[in-house]
Parts: C-alpha cells; structure tokens; sequence
C-alpha cells in the first residue's frame, strides 16, 4: 500500500538547517500526497506519542532559522527495547508507517534498531555540527558553525594582536576535532589541540609557541577542540600558566557556535536531503541515511552508521603548523 502518513523529529544536539530540512520533508510529501506529523523533542516525542499534524504553512519562514521548530532532546528511555516496541505499536495504531530522523549517529543508532526490531521505515538526515559520521563529507550544521567560530576569532584576533597576547580559545568537539582543524585553517590560528591527535598534543603546543616567539610573533591563537586529550582550553590555559608563567586568555565560544541562522550550503543541503528522504521512502527504501560524497547526494543504509567516524585530514592539520610560520 502506498505510504500515507508518516512523521519528521529531530534529536540530539540542535543544527542549523535541521528547519531547511523539515521543510523539504513537508513539502515534499504534500507534493506527493501524504500526510506529515511533525514529532516534538526527538524520540521523546514518540514515546509520549507527541506527534500533531504539520502542514506547509507551519513551515513558512523558518529556513533562514536556526535550531529546530521541532524541538529536540535526549531520550534515556528510548534506550530499553521494551520502550522501543510499545512505539513502534503506537506508530502503527496511528497510521504513521515512516519516519524521517534529523540527528547525529546515537539517533540513527536508535532509528536503526526500531527498523530492525519492528520494521518502520526510517530515513536519516545528517544533522550534527560535529560533521563526524561515517560515509557522508557534510552534515547539517557544520559549515554554519565553522563560520560563526572564524567570525568570532577574527574579532578575538584584533585583539591578541593588539596587546601582543596568547590567546586559547575552545570550540565545540567532544569526540571530533573537525570543527578544530577545520576553524583553525579558516582563521590562521598559530596551532591547533584536539581528540584524535595522535602526538602529545601539549609538548607540540609548547614547540610550537617557543618556535613563533623566536620568530618574532607575538600574539598568537590556539584552537582547542573541547575534547582534547589535556582536557579543554581551560586546562590547557593552566598548565601553560604554572609550568611556563605564560600571560595568556582563554575563551570558551561555547553555545554560540549552534545557533544563528543556517549558511547556505547548509540551508541546501537541508533541502535537498528533506526531498530525498521522502522520495526514497515513497519508493520503498526502509532503513538509510543521506550523505553526500564528492558533492553527491549518497545514500546508505543505517547499519553503516556503527563504521569507524571520519577523523580531520591529516594533511589539513599538518597545514596549521606550516601556514603558521
Ligand atoms: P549529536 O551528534 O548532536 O550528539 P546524536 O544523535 O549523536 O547527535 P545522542 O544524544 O547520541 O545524539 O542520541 C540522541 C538520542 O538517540 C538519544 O537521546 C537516544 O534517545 C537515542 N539513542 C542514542 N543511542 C541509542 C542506542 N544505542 N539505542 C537506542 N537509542 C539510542
């Protein structure tokens, strides 16, 4: 039978574009015929069975925003199989055959397991500013977020530069240094720490600093990822402090690299895998997720999420230390 109804939910972290996303799903899916409901807080949503209907015009200017109409959250719950089936039960009773699922890899974790426990089609979008799933080169949010944190350390630039100053600042990685490495070419920053670095991450730092003040710098920016090895800007901040009695400030950008309005690759990308997800359910497709290789819209199926996570190029942080000089 043909799909009729079926619903759209974001989870984990908020990204922009997951609206430009939610969008296309809707319209799209008007423009076939079939029925959106628009699920609140991620699987929360589902197991409170949070899911009214969503139509175009609720859509309407929300492209340009950030975070997500949706709302989205973590949902500890929907970690227990039984939890898992009682939805999947209600999503049958309510007619709701497919699901489209706008998160990072612990989403698509959950999407994979009720396809394969209960059988309900579920479509993934890449949505993490994290941009660390296996098998796509982009996720929703990353290209926004890398924006807003070089926007933020060119400011910080002035400033150091002015008074001559060191300057950490953290952006957000818990498990990833792309958005690091990615941000530290992108602003010129002198080095750069995070997770998956394969030396100390520290006594190169220190290398580093010595080499640039011996060749006249000054002022200088470190891009800390919040999960490196030493523990965050802050901790490196302190071990510089006592060991070395360096002056220096640490800025935690935090938050502010989620929000704001979605660039446009993000905003297209958005679009373009919304009206994916909705076409390759219509046509049967019952567990993927969308990515893009080399510029092309790629799809995979949702077991592939648990492939090892891409890690920054080598050749990319390679380049901050040489563009340093
Ligand atoms: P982000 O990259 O922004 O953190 P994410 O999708 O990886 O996004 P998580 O908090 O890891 O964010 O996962 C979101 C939700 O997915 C969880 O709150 C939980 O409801 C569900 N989920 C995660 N892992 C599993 C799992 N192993 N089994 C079932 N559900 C899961």
């Amino acid at each position: 039978m043909a799909l009729q109804r079926l619903g759209v939910l974001t989870s984990g972290g908020d990204a922009p574009g997951m609206n430009a996303a939610i969008r296309a799903v809707v319209r799209q899916a008007v423009f076939m015929g079939i029925e959106v409901r628009g699920v609140h807080k991620g699987f929360q949503g589902l197991v409170d069975r949070d899911w009214p209907a969503l139509t175009s015009r609720q859509c309407a200017n929300i492209l340009q925003r950030g975070g997500t109409i949706l709302h989205t959250a973590r949902c500890q719950a929907f970690l227990e199989p039984a939890v898992r089936a009682q939805v999947a039960a209600d999503l049958r009773a309510e007619g709701i055959e497919a699901l489209v699922i706008i998160g990072g890899d612990g989403s698509f974790t959950g999407a994979d397991l009720l396809h394969r426990e209960h059988g309900i089609s579920c479509a993934g979008i890449p949505g993490t500013i994290d941009n660390d799933l296996p098998g796509t080169d982009r996720t929703l949010g990353f290209d926004t977020a890398l924006n807003t944190a070089v926007e933020a350390i060119d400011r910080i630039r002035d400033t150091a530069s002015s008074h001559e100053r060191l300057f950490l600042v953290e952006v957000m990685g818990r498990r990833s240094g792309m958005l690091a490495v990615h941000t530290a070419i992108a602003c010129g920053a002198e080095a750069v720490l995070y997770p998956e670095s394969a030396e100390d991450t520290f006594e190169a730092l220190v290398n580093q600093l010595r080499s640039n003040w011996e060749r006249g710098k000054r002022s200088s920016i470190v891009v800390v990822a919040e999960g490196d090895q030493e523990g965050g800007a802050m901790k490196v901040g302190e071990r510089l402090r006592s060991e070395f009695g360096l002056d220096l400030r640490v800025v935690v950008l935090g938050h502010i690299q989620r929000g704001g309005s979605p660039t446009a690759m993000d905003r297209i990308w958005g679009s373009r895998w919304g009206v994916e997800a909705v076409k390759r359910l219509v046509a049967g497709d019952t567990a993927f997720y969308l990515g893009m290789d080399s510029g092309r819209l790629v799809s995979r199926p949702l077991s592939a999420i648990h492939e090892p996570r891409p890690e920054p190029p080598r050749e990319l942080s390679e380049l901050v230390a040489v563009l340093a000089r």
